[in-house]
């Protein structure tokens, strides 16, 4: 299966606006700008972090649930496959991929919660799309010549449009990402490929933590009952675990053989020959079929209630919005007890919004030993 939706990618002429950088940026070498792109983001400080921080469970529990960074690198994989069978830059779409959660917090979404509800008593809200693009462009400090990574315009756009639109009103420091146009193809299937490959690794990591059974999941789940029976017939008098194993692939595949025909049909029915004609379209282009989105909100909707929100797990949710408040809450009440790197912000960006850079930064383990340690400096 083969797309030919070139027309219509992101070009790799280093005249196209999407590959200008803030600070000109000499080429040294044949890599495009999209691989030089990539390397800065695979050998940044936070990228390093992400094998540090929850996906949905945390390593203590099992060396072999996914972390950030594994998750992370399976979306990379569909989303650079997909990009290819459309005829789509690929460089583009795995850069995106590769940068896509780099925002998130320690604890997963429990830790993103609690970070937002911290900063809303501050009048300031946390998103992690938001996040991601401060990162890149001022956190990460590897030039002598300026702060941040200084990626091209299509990465930085891409990383905040990938999975949401943003109102100018309501962002009016993200006016230079053109956010009254749809961001181009290559990043419209980052949001999907990272649906599915958590849609699959979750239920994986769901079975392999026991709180997940296969045979409820084959009977509330459609697209993954419909993979079973088919694997089941193919491969007769093996173990549940192996079946489950070929079900999971063959449900992997079939997500991501719909987003690319979905995809593909819908440039066609609107005639795009350009990439401007994707941009100024109304809606996003990049979907799944209906049935297959359907499918894929029945699942949703069968994680969320079973595994996401399910006991243990709640549990440790509420921990990590313990640590997370208690020890926003110590650094807004002692500020000078922040890293001087980070105190020496305060001044521009305001005492909430550093606090929460300089928790969302951290790792699980990390952010564990600050609490361990303002635990023990309280009066008892
Ligand atoms: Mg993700």
């Amino acid at each position: 299966m083969a797309f030919d939706l070139h027309r219509c990618a992101v070009p790799g002429d280093p005249d196209d606006l999407l590959l200008t950088r803030v600070y000109p940026a000499p080429l040294r070498s044949a890599r495009t700008p999209f691989q030089r792109d990539r390397e800065r983001i695979v050998q940044a400080r936070a990228f390093r972090r992400l094998a540090g921080k929850t996906q949905v469970f945390t390593s203590r529990a099992s060396d072999h649930f996914r972390s950030r960074l594994t998750h992370t690198m399976e979306v990379a994989q569909i989303a650079r496959a997909v990009a290819a069978t459309l005829g789509l830059n690929e460089d583009l779409a795995e850069t995106l991929a590769l940068v896509h959660d780099i925002g998130h917090p320690p604890f997963g979404h429990a830790g993103e919660r609690a970070l937002d509800r911290c900063l809303q008593r501050h009048g300031r809200r946390f998103d992690h799309n938001v996040h991601a693009l401060r990162i890149v462009e001022h956190f990460e400090q590897r030039y002598a010549a300026h702060r941040g990574l200084n990626l091209t315009l299509g990465v930085r756009e891409g990383i905040i449009k990938h999975s949401r639109d943003y109102s100018l009103e309501q962002h009016p420091e993200l006016a230079e990402y053109l956010l009254d146009e749809r961001p181009p193809l290559e990043a419209q299937l980052i949001d999907l490929a990272d649906e599915i490959a958590y849609l699959t690794a979750d239920l994986d990591d769901g079975v392999e933590s026991g709180l997940l059974e296969i045979g409820r999941i084959r009977e509330h789940v459609d697209i993954l009952g419909r993979c079973y029976r088919q694997v089941e017939r193919q491969h007769s008098g093996v173990d549940e675990k192996f079946l489950f194993n070929e079900a999971l692939q063959l449900m992997q595949n079939i997500l991501t053989d719909d987003l690319m025909e979905t995809t593909a049909r819908n440039v066609l029915a609107i005639g795009a020959e350009c990439l401007a004609d994707v941009r100024l379209h109304p809606a996003r282009l990049a979907r799944f079929s209906p049935q297959v989105e359907a499918e894929r909100l029945q699942e949703k909707r069968y994680l969320y209630d079973t595994l996401y929100t399910c006991e243990p797990l709640e549990t440790e949710h509420e921990k990590a919005e313990e640590v997370v408040t208690a020890l926003f809450d110590h650094w807004i009440n002692d500020p000078e007890e922040l890293p001087v790197s980070h105190f020496e912000e305060v001044e521009n960006q305001g005492l909430a919004r550093v606090v929460a850079d300089y928790i969302a930064g951290m790792t699980d383990s990390f952010i564990l030993l600050q609490y361990a340690q303002i635990k023990r400096a309280l009066p008892r």
